[in-house]
């Protein structure tokens, strides 16, 4: 099959591999839908720890289901499914919690565990062998372009799960308006919001624009001399928002989370997932602001599942996520676009 290589840091190619194997536990997915983010970049970069070159990336997709393994029960041939990429070993403490995405086997493949394009093989390519516990039927109505938001979306609902939702009413600020943070705009008026207020930078005009149409009520840029977190405190009275949710991935955007919170606020910092960012952070922010903050990485077991739910109840449309569409035989050029941000690609669809 083709399939898109990162042969050594910093080189792709679009190659002929062998197709997947099957196996007992695992469906195999014909892909229908298929595209990169940033992360991808930094896994060709070489900077992503348990990724071994030469790798095969991919872990936002979906397609159908053409092979399933003897043991697999609940899914059949000509399924369309959504795929989520951390599968845990299953039997560690947290993974017996459903926190895959906390997995204390990560990376050993022996032990059961599997991180779909980081740690095996992905979804950029004609087909995936999928572990079937990570493999999400989708629901009616829905199609493989849905299906390749499967794990985003389910990353931007455990977010707001980690802080406890939404109450009803409340005001949300979304930090960071790429991806995540446009899902998160609408994922706040899916569980009740009733305000939502977007905070991005100058370069960032497109996506706040497509943040008011997704149903953001206020837009707050941020400007040299009056820091964002100033902006939306005047937005409110001077108190703050009641829940926070930061998928910008700076430590500028983490400090000023913290900042624009209400007193005994929820903060919830998901978008920095790499180390090496440090906050420098009045502690009398989080203590005398009585905050709960909240670190939140990836997706646990199934939460992609209800997370499908709010697009099949058109609560979420992910359809304006996607500016352009290549097909994965041009991946260079796709690549190319995504990289440069030539003009600022959000997702690019890609067809096998
Ligand atoms: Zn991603
Ligand atoms: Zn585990």
């Amino acid at each position: 099959m083709r399939a898109v290589v990162f042969t050594e840091p910093d080189k792709f190619e679009l190659a002929n591999v062998p197709d997947p194997a099957s196996g007992a536990d695992l469906v195999i997915v014909a892909i229908k839908a298929t595209t990169i983010c940033a992360t991808d970049v930094k896994i060709l970069h070489g900077t992503v720890p348990f990724v071994k070159f030469p790798h095969n990336p991919g872990h936002e997709f979906g397609g159908e289901i053409v092979e399933v393994g003897a043991n697999v029960k609940g899914l059949r041939k000509g399924d369309l499914v959504g795929v989520e990429a951390h599968v845990g070993c299953g039997n560690c403490p947290r993974c017996l919690e459903g926190l895959y995405n906390l997995c204390e086997n990560y990376g050993n493949r022996e032990a059961g565990h599997a991180h779909i394009g980081f740690t095996v093989a992905g979804g950029l390519a004609e087909y995936c062998a999928v572990p079937a516990k990570a493999a999400h039927l989708m629901p009616e109505g829905l199609n493989a372009n849905h299906a390749m938001f499967t794990d985003t979306l389910g990353i931007v609902l455990w977010a707001f799960e980690r802080a406890g939702g939404v109450r009803g009413g409340e005001t949300v600020a979304v930090v960071g308006p790429g991806a995540l943070g446009l899902l998160a705009v609408q994922v706040a008026h899916a569980l009740g919001a009733g305000r939502v207020i977007v905070v991005g930078i100058p370069a960032d005009g497109n996506r706040l624009e497509l943040a008011s149409r997704l149903g953001a009520d206020d837009v707050v840029i941020a400007k040299s001399d009056i820091s964002p977190a100033r902006s939306v405190r005047e937005l409110t009275n001077g108190k703050g928002v009641d829940l926070v949710i930061e998928f910008a991935g700076t430590a500028d955007a983490g400090r000023q989370s913290l900042e624009m919170a209400r007193r005994g606020g929820r903060v919830v910092l998901a978008g920095s997932t790499s180390p090496g960012r440090e906050l420098n952070v009045d502690l009398s922010v989080i203590v005398r602001g009585h905050l709960n903050v909240y670190g939140s990485v990836a997706n646990p077991q199934g939460i992609s599942r209800r997370a499908n739910v709010l697009m099949q109840k058109g609560l979420v449309d992910v359809t304006p996520l996607i500016t352009h569409e290549i097909a994965l035989s041009e991946f260079s050029s796709a690549w190319k676009m995504f990289v440069g941000r030539d003009g600022d690609p959000i997702r690019i669809l890609m067809r096998p």
